[in-house]
């Protein structure tokens, strides 16, 4: 079966980091729709205005606008051979547009990880965190700092807390997540895809977890 992916859980649960590694692993395009709604931000198109407008608040881009953008996105070329499909879907009305969408096209869902990690964690990792503008990259300002203070280890870009990741929008980002995103889990487990990862271990144990689930699914 093609390695068709989704990975969710709370936001700070480390899927960045777990994406990053495995679209390299598994050379499967990446498709964030965070990182989608930033990219349009910075171009300043009409798409980024509409989008900031929803997300330094905390919440949720609405659903048919973010629909089309995946939508789009999963109907390209590179898709054919899986894909991994990070911050989406994140409401029931976004996984049954998928479940339509991923039928018509041939390219159904394989598996859908779900990372999770207590909330008080969610909120140390989150309030201190620092993303590179230039490649992504994740830092934090006590458990992952950078060798030089400010400048990411990997491309030397600059790095800057995201406009989303203070307290008050943070509290409304999970509670987004308890209230639209959470019942997303029984949505998978009926359909028996889900599977429930543990992200408070450490991220090289889990990385390992999820390379030997979907090299399963590969082998298929
Ligand atoms: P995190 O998981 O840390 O919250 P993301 O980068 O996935 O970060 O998303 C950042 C913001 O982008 C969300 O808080 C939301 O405003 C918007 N967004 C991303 N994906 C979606 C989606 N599937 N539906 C609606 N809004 C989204
Ligand atoms: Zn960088």
């Amino acid at each position: 079966m093609a390695m068709n992916i989704i990975l969710m859980g709370p936001p700070g649960a480390g899927k960045g980091t777990q994406a990053k590694k495995i679209i390299q692993e598994f050379a499967i395009p990446h498709i964030s729709t965070g990182d989608m709604f930033r990219e349009a931000i910075k171009k300043g198109t009409p798409l980024g205005v509409l989008a900031k407008s929803y997300i330094d608040k905390g919440d949720l881009v609405p659903d048919d606008v973010t629909i089309g953008l995946v939508k789009e996105r999963l109907s390209q070329d590179d898709c054919q051979k899986g894909y991994l499909l990070d911050g989406f879907p994140r409401t029931l009305k976004q996984a049954e547009a998928l479940e339509g969408l991923t039928k018509e096209i041939g390219r159904e869902i394989a598996l859908c990880l779900n990372i999770d990690v207590n909330k008080e964690e969610l909120i140390r990792r989150i309030s201190g965190r620092r993303v590179c503008k230039n490649c992504g990259a994740p830092y934090h300002i006590e458990t992952a700092k950078p060798k030089v203070a400010g400048v990411c280890d990997i491309c030397g870009g600059p790095l800057y807390q995201r406009a989303d990741d203070n307290v008050e929008a943070l509290e409304t980002r999970l509670t987004h997540y308890e209230h639209d995103t959470k019942p997303l889990l029984d949505f998978y487990q009926k359909r028996n895809l889900l599977i429930l990862l543990d992200g408070e271990g450490g991220s090289e144990k889990l990385f390992a977890e999820i390379s030997r689930l979907l090299n399963e699914v590969r082998d298929d």
